[in-house]
């Protein structure tokens, strides 16, 4: 574990550079571009690694930072979020059970079920607002319950210590992606989850200019060792440049994070009874579903993620999304720019999102030119 674990997180998070490298006393760590590292004249590696594609001090620097921040064991850093969900669903037994949402990251659900299609797995997809939903779809063979909360792009928030009780029971291992509290507004481990996700690409890093992706275990066990030796035999641990970048956004999560979210809840609030918009989605509003958990679970803001039922139809759903001037009309999220996306034209085919949904991820740009670019691109639809 890190020597920054014992201060508080956004100590940990401003810090991640210490300790200083001790041969320069850089207040910035060096980025080690280094392939391969040498052995000494006992033939011992001088680093715990010798060879990238196994590790790297930036790798390493950046994985005891978020390992501390979540207040895990031990992190892995991927290539991509995706790279760090697949190795995980990797490490499922043959023909093992495996429950998750019907609406949640497309992606992640896409790969559920190629693997469902495939004999590798038998798959329960819940809807977690339906009451006893979970207890009615676990199996004495599962082994994996993966959820996601806020869900994207419901933004439902789910009670994480109730789903990890449930899993337990059956000797189920409970996952949570995480990417949108960001590790600052809630502690899945703390609440019983086994193992934590983030897109680090999003709130992370922060700054849209990486990808990556990762794991976080509560304990180091047999499971988490082969989830390592997975990441360095199929070669997807983050690239030393990029962790050097991941630590450098990390640094102003906190700060980054709470603006966001304090933009966020401004503008749920001022469009919730908006005549041009159905339905405001937002953790922060009184009138969303799963608030009520969100109020003890999220304990330093709802984040930057909401969206809009807009009242118009699939293209002029679109139309509002172009119409933006401050927002780009881009995927991604958690980045310091706000984004708006038609999330069904993303998700394709197999979307089972109404039409007129818009997705946004509130920056951290003063919240009433969000507030007036949204107004007046309202007014074009
Ligand atoms: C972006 C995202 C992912 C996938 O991560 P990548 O870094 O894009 O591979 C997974 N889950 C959620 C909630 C995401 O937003």
């Amino acid at each position: 574990m890190t020597s920054n674990s014992k201060f508080r997180p956004e100590t940990i998070a401003a810090q991640t550079t210490r300790p200083l490298d001790p041969s320069t006393g850089a207040v910035v760590p060096p980025i080690y571009l280094s392939s391969t590292y040498a052995r000494d004249e006992n033939y011992q590696p001088l680093l715990k690694e010798n060879y990238v594609r196994n590790g790297s001090p930036n790798l390493w620097q950046a994985e005891e930072t978020i390992a501390a921040l979540e207040k895990g064991e031990a992190a892995l850093l991927f290539s991509s979020g995706m790279a760090g969900i697949t190795t995980l669903f990797e490490t499922i037994p043959q023909g093992a059970h495996v429950v998750a949402l019907s609406v949640m990251y497309y992606n992640t659900r896409e790969w559920l079920q190629r693997l469902e299609a495939k004999g590798r797995i038998t798959l329960s997809l819940i809807d977690p607002n339906e009451a006893g939903a979970l207890e009615a779809a676990l199996k004495p063979n599962t082994d994996l319950v993966w959820i996601e909360t806020p869900v994207n792009p419901t933004w439902d928030v789910l009670d994480i210590a109730a789903f990890a009780k449930a899993a337990h029971k059956v000797g189920a291992i409970l996952a949570v992606d995480a990417t949108a509290t960001a590790a600052v507004t809630t502690q899945p481990l703390e609440l019983g989850a086994d193992i934590v996700f983030h897109s680090a690409t999003k709130y992370l890093n922060g700054h849209s200019d990486i990808l990556a992706g990762v794991l976080i275990t509560r304990h180091v066990d047999e499971r988490w060792k082969e989830i390592n030796w997975l990441r360095t035999k199929s070669n997807s641990p983050l690239s030393p440049f990029e962790c050097w970048l991941l630590q450098r956004g990390m640094r102003t999560l906190f700060v980054r994070f709470r603006q966001a979210s304090g933009n966020a809840l401004a503008i749920a609030r001022h469009f919730s009874n908006h005549p041009k918009i159905e339905r405001v989605l937002y953790p922060g509003l009184a009138t969303h579903q799963g608030h009520a958990v969100a109020k003890k679970q999220m304990l330093d803001g709802y984040g930057g993620m909401m969206s809009m039922l807009i009242k118009a139809d699939f293209a002029g759903a679109q139309k509002f999304c172009t119409a933006l001037k401050v927002f780009a009309a881009a995927t991604s999220l958690g980045g310091v720019e706000s984004l708006a996306e038609h999330r069904k034209t993303v998700e394709g085919p197999t979307s089972t999102l109404p039409d007129n949904l818009v997705r946004l991820s509130i920056g951290i740009e003063n919240v009433n030119d969000l507030i007036t670019d949204i107004e007046q691109a309202l007014g074009q639809v």
